[in-house]
């Protein structure tokens, strides 16, 4: 790796190189993991690139491929797993500058990969209306290319499914790492070579997603005394074709008491509180359709009320739970869970039973092959990694499935198997096994186990 020749052929470029742009541009949210903030919280890149658009893109990787600098990508640095966290050091190549909507249509929405998600949003409304199907919470600092690149799902999935689902990203433009760099134009089954990839197999240099009609989206908190009501409610709500909502959050007691400030004196300890995003037209059906439940309607945006406005509803569920609950709690990690199947609920509940105050539940309810299923990101009190890694056996062997967030490769934060068409494409795009090294275990380590931890030997300790 030769850093300084990298630098000087780049120079007439934007470039970031201060110890504190490098310490800040290296980092992600990887530290809601205290099993992650063990082993990668020294990790620093080289140097920072800021590419004004695809050409720019190409003529750095060409650069780094001939002088072997890694190069790992970077849009807001919000993902949660070390993603973006450059391991082997070299080049952080952060999209800020690529910010620019191509096309909006019926429909679809053609842009550049370093936009903010909210800013995105912004504009297909403003031009005609239309939304983005899915966004995560964090729509307002995250990059829609860090999404696709590194993102699963969020609010929209309840009635959009996961992002990976067929439909959900139309078509990806990626940029190669090779002598050379190609550009690939990729729709159909061959996205599934670089979405969820981690920026592993190519730069993804323009995106085209779907888009659905926009609405003022009311939220509406709902509290439950009794769990079990609470989640047969969400999933319920979920199923009823007639009414449009975008977010079904459940937070398990006491969440909502402890962690979200806003809501004291409007909930108490034992409430168990569902977050929902309603169309407004939708929103007297899902009252008609309350007042059969053991539920009490504590808020509704367009009506507020409370002394302090609570904010944005996406903004308390998904991960924003874990984000909320943590700067009260420390000690707080969480566990990303997938229940489905028709015993979906009992074993719910049968987890909650076995682990007691240890887990705090919390619940988004998503869609899955035309059916509502519930994705967990569980609070967690941590105390050991040995304890993390048996509550995390205890749930397999209990029938849920766990996505391990406190692991920074693909396979151990996805199904714990290689994907062989990420894999193929890392082969063609990336011979030199230069893009955000450390982050594939098929490509380092093929024939691995999964029984511990992956260390990735190349890492700069
Ligand atoms: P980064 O963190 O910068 O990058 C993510 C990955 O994508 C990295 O591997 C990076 O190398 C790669 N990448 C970035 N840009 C490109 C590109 N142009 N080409 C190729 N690879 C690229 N995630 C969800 O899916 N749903 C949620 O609801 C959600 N909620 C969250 C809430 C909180 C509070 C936090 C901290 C995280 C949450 N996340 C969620 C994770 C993360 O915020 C999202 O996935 C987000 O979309 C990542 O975007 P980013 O711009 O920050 O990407």
């Amino acid at each position: 790796m030769n850093i300084d020749a990298a630098k000087a052929a780049l120079s007439h470029m934007e470039i970031e190189d201060t110890p504190s742009a490098l310490r800040a541009k290296s980092r992600d949210f990887f530290w809601y993991s205290p099993v992650l903030k063990a082993r990668l919280d020294h990790v620093q890149a080289d140097f920072i690139l800021c590419p004004k658009g695809e050409a720019e893109v190409i003529a750095a990787l060409r650069v780094c491929h001939a002088h072997d600098v890694p190069v790992t990508v970077r849009g807001a640095g919000t993902g949660n797993y070390g993603q973006a966290m450059p391991l082997a050091g070299g080049c952080v190549m952060h999209m800020k500058n690529m910010d620019r909507v191509k096309d909006i249509a019926p429909g679809r929405v053609v842009t550049e990969p370093g936009i903010v998600i909210r800013d995105l949003d912004a504009a297909t409304r403003a031009h005609s209306a239309q939304e983005l199907r899915m966004t995560p919470s964090t729509a307002g600092t995250a990059t829609i290319g860090g999404f696709v690149a590194g993102g699963s799902g969020g609010v929209g999935s309840v009635r959009w499914g996961a992002l990976r689902d067929p439909g959900n990203i139309l078509r990806l433009r990626v940029v190669s790492m090779e002598a050379e760099p190609q550009i690939h134009d990729f729709t159909g089954d061959e996205l599934h070579r670089v979405s969820h990839a981690y920026g592993t197999n190519g730069i993804i240099t323009e995106i085209e997603l779907p888009l659905a009609p926009a609405y003022d989206w009311i939220g509406a908190f709902i509290a439950f005394t009794d769990f079990d009501a609470a989640t047969r409610f969400g999933a319920a709500l979920a199923d009823q074709d007639g009414i449009l909502v975008k977010l079904i959050t459940l937070c398990e007691a006491p969440t909502a008491a402890r962690y979200f400030q806003r809501f004291r004196g409007h909930v108490a300890e034992a409430d168990h509180v569902v977050l929902l995003m309603v169309a407004p037209q939708s929103i007297a059906a899902v009252e008609t359709f309350l007042s059969g439940w053991p539920g009490r309607l504590i808020y509704r945006s367009d009506r507020g009320g409370w002394d302090r406005d609570p904010g944005l509803a996406y903004e308390y569920g998904w991960n924003h739970t874990t984000l909320r609950a943590l700067k009260v709690d420390p000690d707080i990690t969480y566990l990303q869970v997938r229940y489905h199947g028709p015993g979906m609920l009992d074993t719910i509940a049968a987890v909650r039973a076995r682990f007691g105050p240890e887990l705090i539940q919390h619940l988004e309810a998503m869609r899955e092959n035309g059916r509502t299923i519930y994705a967990g990101l569980t609070l967690v009190h941590f105390s050991t990694e040995e304890r993390l890694d048996e509550i995390i056996r205890i749930h397999e062997e209990m029938g849920a499935m766990i996505f391990n967030p406190h692991r920074y490769t693909l396979e151990e934060g996805g199904r714990q198997a290689t994907d062989a068409r990420q894999l193929a494409f890392k082969r063609e795009a990336d011979p030199k096994g230069l893009l955000n090294p450390g982050k594939m275990i098929a490509w380092d380590s093929p024939g691995w186990d999964y029984i511990r931890m992956y260390d990735w030997p190349g890492m700069r300790r």
